[in-house]
């Protein structure tokens, strides 16, 4: 758990799924990465006391749904679909589903892949492209509960491509290159996607917390935080 400086305000619980690098990842029992400290400055920012917990994927979007949690930041993108149960606060990163699969592969679109094992991770947005590419039944997708867990399984062979963030594919396959992996970008195919934080439906914190990023994206923090995640 991270946990700002105790003030005798409410400590807001949010929620992650941290195998999900470079947004979020433990080292030791911290979550770190881009996600951890634009939360850290958001909420600094909007004077709010808060913890930012691994509490899996699933388990976050049930917390933040009936109000246990306080939030979730995992690259999470906003969906119409996620409208109707949560808010969200403002965007903050672009993203777009990408292919992953192993080098040499003779796949060039999205196309390519129809009748071949897909791997996902359940309930998200590269769940989503997936059943909208072969069908939402399709017994050729597999679902795990962790982004990790895709990438096991693709290693494994137990599933040949895994729909999944460009961010963290590239990452991925940057920092294990022994996985011999590749990816495929569909612009035509994926939709364009814009992570925001998870918040429950109402929360009363919506407003800081937007107000909050607006100003470190104007003021040079947001900036730094990105450089130091994505760049050198
Ligand atoms: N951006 C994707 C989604 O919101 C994946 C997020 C994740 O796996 N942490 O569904």
């Amino acid at each position: 758990n991270n946990e700002s400086s105790g003030s005798g305000k409410e400590t807001l619980t949010f929620g992650t799924e941290a195998t999900f690098a470079p947004f979020e990842s433990m080292e030791g029992d911290k979550v770190v990465g881009f996600d951890a400290d634009l939360l850290d400055a958001v909420m600094k920012e909007a004077g709010l006391d808060y913890e930012f917990k691994n509490t899996g994927w699933d388990p976050m979007l049930v917390g933040v749904k009936d109000e246990s949690l306080a939030g979730g930041a995992a690259g999470i993108t906003i969906t119409d679909e996620r409208k109707e149960t949560y808010d969200f606060s403002a965007p903050y990163f672009e993203a777009m589903q990408t292919i992953a699969t192993t080098e040499g592969t003779d796949i060039q679109s999205a196309e390519d892949i129809k009748g071949m094992k897909i791997g996902v991770q359940n309930g998200t947005t590269g769940d989503s492209a997936a059943q909208q590419l072969v069908g939402e039944n399709s017994t050729d997708i597999s679902k795990y509960e962790s982004s990790a867990a895709t990438m096991m399984a693709l290693q494994n062979g137990d599933v040949e491509v895994v729909i999944t963030d460009n961010g963290v594919a590239q990452h991925y396959v940057k920092n294990n290159p022994d996985a011999n992996l590749t990816l495929i970008d569909d612009k035509d195919s994926f939709e364009q996607e814009y992570y925001g934080i998870l918040l429950p439906k109402g929360s009363e914190h919506k407003e800081a917390i937007d107000e909050a990023m607006q100003t470190i994206m104007e003021n040079g923090t947001y900036e730094e935080i990105y450089s130091e995640w994505f760049e050198g």
